[in-house]
């Protein structure tokens, strides 16, 4: 039985042993389908998370979609192109069920302008990178990510300790929501600066923000009580970024680290200027588009100003995947890319070995099942420090939206050998029910975007979307059951490329051969694009893992 959904009452969480569809191949994704408006930012509007993206293209898209996802047979592959079911064929029990392409536009074409009269002609509708593949689950998708960022600079600066350690940051949205709780579980104060008084009290309804401070004085007074005694709080503030940050600059505070996930990459529907009410930008985005770039972009220029001048007084800054440095850079700010980007900085020796968010979401929507999961993942996974930590903090402190979820930053081999685990469980009735296994886009092979997960390539192979393409192909030669191709849409067009997939764990033979072949491809593809580009992770990892990379010259 589909459960209530406090946080969106007109979309239950979906859930229970009732199949609507032919199959669980099918209802799983259904279910999935339906848990990203569940968690979702804005799901009256299709609207996920990152500003603009969106589950399906329309409503009446929406309605297609899971029409055909109850009424087709396991031997037919639904195609849906930018949220917009266009093709259900015959194909084999054995090949995708669905495959999509979101947002892809030809390269001297692709750019926010043309994206824009796209989208208002019903044409096309950015996917995300998760959203319109129905893989988003709520804020814990990126947590980990954020979580170990903030690790990695303990590490690097703080002798390995973030008690009594200030963080600066904005944006409580889809995404940027899961960083008071990150910063929290990594043991800082962090504040979190957010326009949208609304969605601070989101967060903090949800579990993933303390508190909201009335304003900044009480902001800074809370911060500086947590950093004198070494307590972990996470605050919340009203406020524009581009005031908070240039006033608390003045004041000479200097956070230890600062960055920014307000969704600086749009613009127009997803960065608010300053001095202007939320009313009057939503008022804006229909007939003063131009207007509204204008004052964005002037607005991050002071914005990115301030974190600079943090950044030469001492503070660690970096750009958390919101094109904000590009957005500034372009409005004058000819110093902006001084601030690193956090793939490059901090996580690239993971992702060169393929070790990335990888995600599963317990499909009978109970909490148990993913209770048992964590067990197995602490059991399977016991030598793996990040890993046994970041279960045993996970389920101690991250609360569940939606459909029951879990991720956890795992590799070559190891996403394989969990699935086909968790699959046995099924199968043996151990579980309530099947299990979805899939991964963020920013995944080792499964992206390409030069200001975000491809910035700095050893090899200078920043630009090259090949590898993102042959992931898609190369999962859909290996059965899995959904794969997106998809590139960016608003102010992300023309700036990346990525692939997504999803495989349906329930419990059958044909499920394992699945997961056998989908995960295990779509990770050795990763290992081999950083291998490629020289990094000796990758081809270290190669050679330990028997990894079939064809070494040319
Ligand atoms: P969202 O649209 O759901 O939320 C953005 C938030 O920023 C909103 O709450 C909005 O009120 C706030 N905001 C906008 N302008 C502001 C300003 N001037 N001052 C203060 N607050 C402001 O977006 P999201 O899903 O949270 O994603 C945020 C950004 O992070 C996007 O650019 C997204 O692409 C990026 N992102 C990065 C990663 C990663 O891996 N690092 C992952 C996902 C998303």
């Amino acid at each position: 039985m589909p459960k209530p959904n406090p946080r969106h009452p007109n979309f239950p969480i979906p859930g229970g042993p009732v199949l609507r569809a032919k199959g669980w191949r099918q209802e799983g994704l259904l279910r999935l389908l339906e848990n990203v408006l569940c968690v979702g930012e804005d799901p009256d509007n299709l609207v996920v998370y990152a500003a603009l993206g969106k589950a399906a293209r329309n409503w009446a898209s929406h309605r297609a979609i899971v029409k055909a996802l109850c009424e087709m047979e396991e031997d037919q592959t639904l195609l849906v192109q930018s949220g917009k079911p266009v093709g259900l064929l015959q194909t084999h029990a054995k090949a995708p069920l669905v495959i999509m392409a979101n947002c892809n536009i030809v390269g001297q074409w692709a750019k926010a302008e043309v994206f824009y009269e796209l989208q208002r002609k019903g044409l096309i509708c950015w996917g995300g990178l998760t959203a319109g593949a129905w893989q988003y689950i709520g804020s814990q998708g990126v947590i980990q990510g954020t979580y170990e960022i903030f690790m990695r600079i303990a590490e690097k600066r703080f002798s390995g300790s973030l008690a009594g350690r200030f963080i600066l940051t904005a944006g409580l949205g889809g995404m940027g929501g899961a960083q008071p709780l990150a910063g929290r579980m990594a043991g800082a104060a962090i504040l979190c600066v957010d326009i949208d008084a609304e969605r601070a009290e989101k967060r903090k309804g949800i579990g993933y923000l303390e508190h909201v401070a009335p304003d900044l004085d009480a902001a800074l007074a809370m911060i500086d009580a947590a950093v004198k005694d070494k307590r972990a709080t996470s605050i919340g503030l009203v406020g524009n970024a581009a005031e908070v940050y240039p006033e608390i600059a003045r004041r000479g505070i200097v956070p230890d680290i600062v960055t920014d996930q307000t969704s600086a990459h749009d613009l127009v529907y997803g960065y608010v200027p300053k001095g202007m009410g939320l009313a009057e930008v939503k008022s804006l985005r229909e007939d003063g588009q131009g207007q509204l770039m204008a004052a964005s972009r002037a607005s991050i220029v002071e914005h990115v100003g301030a974190m600079l001048e943090f950044q030469k007084k001492g503070a660690e800054v970096f750009d958390n995947g919101n094109l904000i440095r590009t957005q500034a850079r372009e409005g004058g700010v000819a110093n902006a890319f001084d601030i690193p980007i956090f793939t490059e900085a901090y996580l690239r020796p993971l992702f060169a070995r393929a070790i990335g968010p990888f995600r599963w979401m317990a499909l009978s929507g109970e909490e148990g099942d993913i209770a048992r999961i964590d067990d197995l993942v602490l059991d399977m996974f016991a030598e793996n420090r990040i890993v046994t930590n970041w279960i045993r903090l996970a389920r101690e402190n991250i609360p569940f939206e939606g459909l029951p979820a879990r991720i956890a930053w795992l590799g070559h081999g190891e996403r394989t050998a969990l699935a086909l685990a968790v699959n046995r469980l099924v199968a043996a009735g151990e579980l309530n029910g099947p299990v979805a296994f899939s991964r963020d886009h920013l995944d080792a092979g499964a992206m390409a975007h030069p200001n975000i997960m491809t910035e700095r390539m050893k090899d200078g192979s920043d630009a090259i979307a090949d590898w993102p393409l042959l992931d898609a192909m190369l999962l859909s030669s290996s059965m899995a059951d959904l794969v997106a191709v998809h590139s960016g849409g608003g102010g992300y067009a023309g700036y990346m490329t990525s692939c997504g997939v999803t495989v349906v764990a329930d419990g059958t033979e044909a499920a394992a051969e699945r997961l056998e072949h989908a995960l295990t491809n779509d990770t050795a593809l990763g290992v081999i694009r950083y291998a490629d580009a020289g990094y000796e992770e990758a081809l270290d990892e190669i050679a330990a893992k028997g990894i079939g990379h064809v070494a040319v010259g």
